[in-house]
C-alpha cells in the first residue's frame, strides 16, 4: 500500500521504516530540512536499536523515501499518518499546533479520497478538529474530496521501538467508517499474523486509550516511588517489597521499579494532558495530580540523599560528582524530561562539578547544555570517575550493572555511591568499603 507519514521523529521514522520493511511504499515528510537531508544520506537522527540498518535497507530498496515536499508526499499515500509532536502547552494541555498544521497541509494538497490517521497522542475530540481543519482547506479551494479521519495511537517504547512496532501487543484502530477500518487492517495485516492483535473501537475511545495506558504506567511508577520513600523512613528495603508484591499475578513484575522518577517525552506530558482533559470536562483528576506530584518530588530525591550524606547543601560546593546515565532510560539518546537534568541543575546550583557519561546521550547533552566549566562529558564510565568524589547512577544502562567496586573505592575520594536505579546490592557495595544510598532502602536513613 502507498503510505505518507507526516513527522519523522521517533514515532514517524520507526513506523515508516517498519511499514516499508513489510513491503509497503512509504514517504516520510518532515519540515526539518537537515533531518530529511541526513536521512537521504544515511544519517539516522535518533538512536534506536536495530533502526539504522532497517532504514538504510528499505531506503536502498526504494520503499522508504524522505522529503520536505508536502505536495509530492500527498500525491503518494492512500493512507496519510499524522505523527508530529504534541508538546505540553503552558497549562499542561497537549498543544495541537503541529497536528492542525499538518491537517491544513493535507486539506491544501489532497487530490483523491484518503484515510487520514492520527498517530500522535492527542486529546479526546482531536479527530473532529483535524476533520474540520481539512474540510476548511478543501472548501477554501472549492474541492469536494471524500476523506475519513481515524485514530491509531502508538504504543512503542523508545529503546525497543523497532521490536514493539514489528511485534505489537495490540493495534488500536479508532474509526467509525468500515472502509477506513478495512484499509487499516490490510495495512497492518503483516504485523497481525499469529493471532489477532487489532482492537477496533470508536475514535474517542481510541484517543483516550493512549492516555489511559501511559497514565496507568506512570501511576505504577509513582506508587512504587511512594512505597520506596516510606520504606526508606521505616527501615524497610523496597527491593524486598517489590519482590513480595510482584509475585502476585494481579500486580505483576512490570513497572514496579522504584527509581529517580520517570521522564521522557510521553509520561510527564501525557499525565498532565489527561489531567487537563479531565478538568475541562468537570472531572477532578485527583489520582493523576498525585502521580505527577510524586514524580516531581522523586526527581529531586537523589540530590536529597546527597545533601543528607554530606550534611547540607553547602558541603557539596566544590565537590565533583561522576554521573552515570543521562538519557531518560537505557537504549535511547532521548533526554526529554530526563531525571538527570534535574540532578545536574541541582548539583550546579550547589556549586558542584559534574563528570558525566552516557553510552548514547552525550551529543544530546552537549546540545542541551552547551559548553560549561562545571560539566565534563566523558566517553567512558571509568573516565567519568577520574577525580570524582562521589558517583551517582541515574540511568540503568547494562554496562553500569556490575562495576568493579574495589576500583570504585580506590577512585572515589569520598567513597560514596548514590544509586538512583537500585542497580547494586547495598551489602556488596558496603563490604567494598563504599557508603551506599539507593532508592527506598531503609538502611540508607
Ligand atoms: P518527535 O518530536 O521526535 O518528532 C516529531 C517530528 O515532527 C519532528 O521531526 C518535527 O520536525 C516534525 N514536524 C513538526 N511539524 C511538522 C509538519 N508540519 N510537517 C511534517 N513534520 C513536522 O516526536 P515523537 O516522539 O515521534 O512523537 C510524535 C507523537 O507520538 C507525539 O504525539 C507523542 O506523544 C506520540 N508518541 C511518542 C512516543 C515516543 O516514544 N516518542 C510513543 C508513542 C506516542
Amino acid at each position: 500500500m502507498h503510505v505518507t507519514i507526516f513527522g519523522t521523529g521517533y514515532v514517524g521514522l520507526v513506523t515508516g521504516t517498519c511499514l516499508a520493511d513489510v513491503g509497503h511504499d512509504v514517504i516520510c515528510v518532515d519540515v526539518d530540512q537537515a533531518k530529511v537531508d541526513g536521512l537521504n544520506n544515511g544519517v539516522i537522527p535518533i538512536y534506536e536499536p536495530g533502526l539504522e540498518p532497517m532504514v538504510k535497507a528499505n531506503h536502498a530498496a526504494g520503499r522508504l523515501h524522505f522529503t520536505t515536499d508536502a505536495p509530492v508526499a500527498m500525491g503518494h499515500g492512500d493512507i496519510v499518518f499524522i505523527a508530529v509532536g504534541t508538546p505540553p502547552d503552558e497549562d499542561g494541555s497537549a498543544d495541537l499546533k503541529y497536528v492542525l498544521e499538518v491537517a491544513r497541509t493535507i486539506g491544501r494538497h489532497m487530490t483523491r479520497p484518503l484515510v487520514v490517521v492520527d498517530k500522535s497522542t492527542v486529546p479526546v475530540g482531536t479527530a473532529d478538529k483535524v476533520r474540520e481543519a481539512i474540510a476548511a482547506e478543501l472548501a477554501a479551494r472549492g474541492a469536494d474530496i471524500a476523506f475519513e479521519v481515524a485514530s491509531n495511537p502508538e504504543f512503542l517504547k523508545e529503546g525497543d521501538a523497532v521490536n514493539d512496532c514489528m511485534r505489537p501487543d495490540r493495534i488500536v484502530i479508532g474509526a467509525s467508517d468500515p472502509d477506513a477500518v478495512e484499509k487499516l487492517k490490510r495495512l497492518y495485516a503483516p504485523f497481525n499474523r499469529n493471532h489477532d492483535r487489532i482492537v477496533v473501537m470508536d475514535v474517542r475511545s481510541a484517543e483516550l486509550t493512549k492516555y489511559a495506558a501511559n497514565a496507568m504506567l506512570a501511576a505504577k511508577i509513582s506508587f512504587m516511588n511512594e512505597i520506596a520513600n516510606i520504606a526508606e523512613q521505616v527501615g524497610a528495603d523496597v527491593e524486598m517489597v517489590r519482590q513480595g508484591i510482584g509475585s502476585d499475578p494481579r500486580i505483576g513484575w512490570h513497572f514496579i521499579y522504584p527509581g529517580a522518577g520517570y521522564g521522557g517525552s510521553c509520561f510527564p506530558k501525557d499525565v498532565q494532558a489527561l489531567a487537563r482533559i479531565a478538568q475541562q470536562h468537570g472531572v477532578e483528576p485527583r489520582l493523576l495530580d498525585a502521580v505527577e506530584a510524586v514524580n516531581y518530588h522523586q526527581k529531586g530525591h537523589l540530590f536529597e540523599l546527597m545533601v543528607r550524606h554530606y550534611g547540607g547543601v553547602e558541603a557539596l560546593r566544590g565537590k565533583t560528582v561522576a554521573v552515570w546515565g543521562l538519557a531518560f532510560k537505557p537504549n535511547t539518546d532521548d533526554m526529554r524530561e530526563a531525571s538527570s537534568r534535574r540532578l545536574l541543575a541541582q548539583l550546579w546550583e550547589a556549586g558542584a562539578m559534574v563528570r558525566a557519561h552516557d553510552p548514547e546521550a552525550l551529543g544530546e547533552t552537549r546540545r542541551i547544555f552547551g559548553e560549561r566549566d562545571d560539566l565534563v562529558l566523558c566517553e567512558g564510565a571509568s573516565e567519568a570517575l577520574a577525580g570524582a568524589d562521589a558517583l551517582a547512577v541515574v540511568t540503568e544502562w547494562k554496562p553500569f550493572r556490575s562495576p568493579d567496586f574495589e576500583r570504585l573505592r580506590q577512585t572515589l575520594a569520598d567513597r560514596v555511591i548514590f544509586d538512583g536505579r537500585n542497580l547494586y546490592h547495598p551489602d556488596e557495595v558496603e563490604t567494598a568499603g563504599i557508603a551506599y544510598y539507593g532508592i527506598g532502602r531503609g538502611r540508607s536513613v
